[in-house]
C-alpha cells in the first residue's frame, strides 16, 4: 500500500470555451497541469470522455497507474445537485440533466466529486491562495459576470437547492436598472462585472466631451476605466465611483451577515488591485459594522486560473478521502 501523503488529486475546471486539468499532490501543489477544448457538439455529450481520455493520455505519459490517484475533484457551471452530481442546466455547455459524477465516474474508475465552478474556486483560495488559511471567506470574481462563493467554518454554502453565493444576482438597482442574464433588473452584476463598468462607462460618454476615455482607440474596456481612473479622469473616476459603491455595499450587507476574517476579489476587474480596492474598502467601510470591519482583510486572488483546479482537488482531500 502506498502512503496516503504521496498520492495525488486530479483537479479539472470546466469552462465554456477550455477544460483545465490538474495533478496536485497531497499539498495542493500543482505537479502538472494541461488544457483541451472544450467540445460542445451534440450538447456537449462528449465532454466526459474527452477528460478521461486527456487523463489516460497524462498518466501513461508519466508511467502512474490510476491507482496513484484518489479522486478527481472537478467544477462545472451551471445547476448542480451536490449529492449526485448531477446537472440540471448549464447554458454555457448544452447540458439538460446531464449525469456528470456518473458518466465521469464510469470513464475513469476513479471516484468523482462536483461543485459548481464559483465555488470550487473560493475552495482554492482558501486552500492555497489568498484566503490564507481563513475560514470564514467571501470571495467575488468580476469578470464577464460577477460570481461568488461563500466559505462558512471551512464549507461552501449551498443552500437549500444549492443557489447560495449567487452574489452577481443581489439586487442593486430597484427601479429603471439594466436587464440581466438571469432574467431579473438592475442586479449586481449589471454594475460590477467588467461588462458593467463598460457600460456604464459608454452611457455617460456624452457628458465628458473632454474626458481621456474619448481618445481610446477600439473598444473601451474596464481595463481602460481603471486606468483613466488612475491618472485621474473625472469621467472615469465618476464610473469607479458608482461601481465600487454598488459592489461595496452589497459586500457590505453580506459581511454584516456572515462576518468573514477574508473577502477575496478574483477575476479580470480584480487586477486593478489597489486601484479597485482603495474605493472599494471606502465604500465598505461606510456599511459594515465596526467589528465586521475589524474582522474582515481585502485581498485580491492570487491563483487566477489555477484557483479551479486546486480547489477541486481541495474537495477531494477533504470530501473523498474522508469516506475512503
Ligand atoms: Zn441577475
Amino acid at each position: 500500500m502506498m502512503m496516503v501523503e504521496k498520492k495525488w488529486f486530479i483537479g479539472v475546471d470546466l469552462g465554456g470555451t477550455t477544460i483545465k486539468l490538474a495533478f496536485i499532490n497531497y499539498y495542493g501543489e500543482i505537479q502538472h497541469k494541461w488544457e483541451i477544448p472544450t467540445d460542445k457538439s451534440e450538447e456537449g455529450r462528449h465532454i466526459t470522455t474527452h477528460i478521461a481520455r486527456a487523463l489516460d493520455d497524462k498518466m501513461e505519459e508519466l508511467g502512474l497507474p490510476n491507482s496513484h490517484f484518489i479522486g478527481i475533484g472537478m467544477g462545472a457551471p451551471g445547476f448542480i445537485e451536490m449529492e449526485t452530481g448531477f446537472i440540471y442546466h448549464a447554458v454555457n455547455i448544452g447540458w439538460r440533466d446531464f449525469p456528470l459524477k456518473d458518466k465521469l465516474e464510469m470513464e475513469t474508475g476513479l471516484p468523482v466529486i462536483i461543485d459548481n465552478d464559483a465555488n470550487i474556486a473560493a475552495l482554492g483560495e482558501m486552500w492555497r491562495g489568498a484566503g490564507d488559511g481563513a475560514r470564514d471567506l467571501l470571495c467575488v470574481t468580476l469578470g464577464t459576470g460577477v460570481g461568488g462563493g461563500i466559505i462558512s467554518g471551512g464549507e461552501i454554502i449551498h443552500g437549500t437547492n444549492g443557489m447560495a453565493g449567487e452574489i452577481g444576482h443581489i439586487t442593486s438597482i430597484v427601479d429603471g436598472g439594466v436587464q440581466c442574464n438571469c432574467g431579473k433588473k438592475g442586479c449586481l452584476e449589471t454594475i460590477a462585472s467588467a461588462t458593467g463598468v463598460v457600460r456604464t462607462a459608454l452611457e455617460t460618454m456624452d457628458e465628458h466631451p473632454e474626458g481621456s476615455l474619448h481618445k481610446i482607440s477600439g473598444e473601451i474596456t474596464a481595463r481602460d476605466v481603471f486606468d483613466a481612473y488612475r491618472a485621474g479622469d473625472a469621467h472615469a473616476t465618476e464610473v469607479v465611483n458608482f461601481t465600487t459603491s454598488h459592489l461595496g455595499l452589497a459586500i457590505a450587507n453580506l459581511a454584516n451577515a456572515l462576518n468573514p476574517s477574508k473577502i477575496v476579489i478574483g477575476g479580470g476587474v480584480s487586477k486593478a488591485g489597489d486601484t479597485l480596492l482603495l474605493p472599494l474598502k471606502e465604500e465598505f467601510d461606510k456599511f459594515a459594522l465596526p467589528r465586521v470591519k475589524e474582522g474582515a482583510d481585502f485581498a485580491i486572488a492570487t491563483l487566477g486560473n489555477d484557483a479551479g483546479v486546486i480547489g477541486g482537488a481541495w474537495l477531494v482531500k477533504t470530501k473523498l478521502m474522508q469516506k475512503s
